[in-house]
């Protein structure tokens, strides 16, 4: 018999990595908060690569973070290895990796949800959702305990109607040996919510001690680590080694002797898996002709002896799995714990959200995460932050928030989303940002945190600090500008050492640092006048310096972006009537309904011509 059991105004579904930056944004907000999930003890669970960041994810993380989101905390205060990738390239593209102890992750999250004032957490299964006649949300349990609230988010992973893969064998089933999310499956269709069937997959896992380390190549973590919180003040320590082996030409032969009896390759698997994430089976076919492919070994813990196998997913049967391991080198005594799987999920078509992350079609119901759509921890925490801000502040009758493409990966992750939509897992990039070279890593909290801080998610004292730092680094940049470094012996001596050309008269700083062959640390014994700075002030304004006209022009773009982004579309424009625009275009229009100018000239489909007729039109129909 249903009993009410609760009355909120948000109601969060699922505590993955979206789904806990959903609420604890939404509660630090102000509201009153209830988080779901199925089992307290996988909260936050990584149930694929113990690690956080990698390329552009490292971005978002750090994004996440400049907001006043958790991740990049959690990651720094259970990190057991870390390293800058891409460090030998420009700036755009130096991204943070950390190995997490993913039990402890997981427990760090349980624990900041716990702590959270006005948010509770409850272990239940919701099955179902309807709307209620005065227009709230009504959510029931598994155990028939109602809920009500006045905004709903929809986190539930690769939990809904999950479906597991292993050889022939498949059954219903979500991450990890947990159970999925059926029912409430159900509901989303009975609510007419367009779900499409996604799926992904996960390596196996292996026992430490079957590993022979002396076949391979080990893979230290940086000497200095740079944490992914700016409010991360402790010094960071690497204290376990990641390894780097390779398959064999036997892995090759037996995944090829058994590939028709591979769930993708059998037909078995309807679901679209990550382009960018592609199984074993997967690369050696469609890369035929390579030889060999890297596998990384990651550490899953400090207290456990499980390595996770970086580039073997698999969802082939279990006796495939065992033999083609060993034919890889350092594991031919391998004992595997856990064997590699596919999960088939169903998630929404985003094309269906507002960039608040909100459904056109059923107002104060949000979605976030793998759910809308993509795939990895980071996206899926970004996401969730964003629907957690917006779902506050629509319940609060507060303007709602949109993440732009030319401030953050988070726009550009989410206008991705909603604007073009997904046929496979969406996986974020730098090649997805056109402007990678202003939304760098090192930059996050000079483009975000006022914004956070005008949200409501950044204290006082951060914001302050902040202020600090963000001024000395206008100093800095004016100071290195003015500052003439004077031709010596011992400084010419010393550029000639580093490759340049000496100096004859006094030249700017500034100009010297746009030299590719110097750096500010070099400079710094001749720079008299220095300020007591930090060394990330000298390093930021050192890439603003060494990258100035680039980043100008990119600017220049911006401002053009910005322009179009100012032009609002009204709610109930109805295209059809709109003379001039094209067939194709009046449909896509229609469809995705997009809110400003900016976000219309990005649907594909939609030609700079129907733009141009767009703009007379809002101009005429201003008032
Ligand atoms: C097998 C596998 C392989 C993966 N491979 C990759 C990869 O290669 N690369 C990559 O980037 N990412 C990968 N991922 C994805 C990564 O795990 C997800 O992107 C990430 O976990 C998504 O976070 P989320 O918050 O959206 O969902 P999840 O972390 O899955 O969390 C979902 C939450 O919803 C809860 N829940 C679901 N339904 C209900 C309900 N009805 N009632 C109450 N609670 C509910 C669950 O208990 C859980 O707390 C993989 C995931 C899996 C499972």
């Amino acid at each position: 018999m249903e009993f009410l059991a609760g009355d909120y105004q948000i109601a969060v579904i699922g505590a993955g990595h979206a789904g806990i930056e959903a609420s604890l944004a939404a509660a630090r907000l102000g509201c009153k908060t209830v988080v779901f999930t199925l089992n307290l003890d996988w909260i936050g669970n990584v149930a694929c690569n113990p690690s956080i960041g990698g390329t552009s994810k490292g971005h978002l993380v750090r994004e996440i973070d400049a907001l006043g989101g958790e991740m990049g905390k959690a990651a720094d205060s259970t990190l057991i290895q870390s390293r800058m990738l891409n460090s030998g390239k420009g700036p755009a593209v130096h991204s943070l990796r950390a190995q997490i102890d993913r039990r402890k992750y997981s427990e760090y999250m349980k624990h900041a949800l716990e702590k959270c004032e006005g948010l509770d957490l409850k272990q239940a299964e919701i099955v179902d959702l309807v709307r209620t006649d005065d227009g709230r949300w009504k959510l029931t349990t598994h155990l028939d305990a109602v809920y009500l609230a006045d905004a709903v988010i929809i986190s539930t992973g690769t939990f809904l109607n999950g479906k597991i893969y292993v050889g022939d064998k498949s059954f219903s089933g979500g991450p990890d040996g947990m159970f999925p999310a059926v029912r409430l499956g159900e509901a989303l269709k009975r609510l007419n919510i367009p779900l499409r069937r996604f799926k992904t997959g996960t390596p196996p896992r292996i026992n430490a001690l079957s590993i022979d380390y002396s076949e391979l190549e080990a893979q230290p973590g940086d000497e200095k680590i740079l944490p992914f919180s700016f409010e991360t003040k402790k010094k960071l320590k690497n204290k376990v080694e990641c390894y780097t082996t390779y398959t064999s030409d036997k892995t090759k032969q037996i995944i090829l002797e058994n590939i028709h009896r591979s769930p993708l390759y059998s037909g078995q698997i309807e679901g679209i898996g990550p382009r960018y994430c592609p199984s074993i089976e997967d690369k050696i076919v469609r890369f035929a002709d390579k030889e060999r492919h890297q596998v990384f070994l990651e550490p899953c813990g400090l207290n456990t002896e499980e390595v996770y196998l970086q580039g073997m997913s698999s969802s082939l049967p279990e006796d495939v799995q065992d033999k083609f391991v060993r034919t890889i080198k350092g594991l031919k005594d391998v004992r595997i714990m856990r064997p590699a799987y596919a999960i088939e999920y169903d998630c929404v078509d985003p094309l269906a959200l507002k960039p608040t992350l909100e459904l056109m079609t059923e107002p104060m119901l949000y979605g976030a995460g793998q759910f809308n759509g993509s795939s990895g921890y980071e996206e899926a925490a970004a996401q969730g932050l964003v629907a957690g801000i917006n779902a506050a502040r629509k319940v609060q009758g507060k303007s709602e928030v949109i993440f732009s493409r030319t401030e953050s990966y988070i726009g550009t992750l989410i206008d991705d989303l909603v604007t073009k939509g997904c046929q496979d897992p969406y996986r974020m990039m730098t090649s997805r940002s056109e402007y990678r070279l202003v939304l760098r890593q090192d930059n996050a909290d000079l483009r975000l945190t006022e914004k956070g801080y005008e949200i409501g998610l950044i204290s006082e004292k951060r914001y302050k600090a902040f202020l600090k730092k963000k001024a000395a680094i206008e100093n800095e940049y004016k100071r290195m500008s003015k500052v003439i470094i004077p031709p010596s012996r011992e400084f010419n001596d010393r550029l000639k050492e580093l490759g340049t050309a000496p100096i004859e008269t006094g030249v700017r700083l500034s100009e010297l640092l746009k030299r590719p062959q110097l750096t500010y640390a070099d400079l710094k014994p001749f720079d008299t006048t220095a300020p007591d700075y930090d060394d990330e002030i000298f390093e930021q304004v050192e890439i603003m310096l060494k990258y100035e006209g680039y980043i100008k022009r990119q600017n220049a773009q911006i401002q053009e972006i910005h322009r179009l982004e100012s032009k609002l579309i009204p709610d109930d424009i109805a295209y059809k009537e709109v003379t001039g625009i094209r067939t194709e275009a009046v449909e896509k229009l229609t469809k995705i309904r997009p809110v400003n100018v900016g976000q219309a000239s990005r649907i594909s489909g939609v030609s700079p011509a129907d733009i141009s007729v767009l703009l007379i039109y809002l101009a005429k129909h201003q008032n």
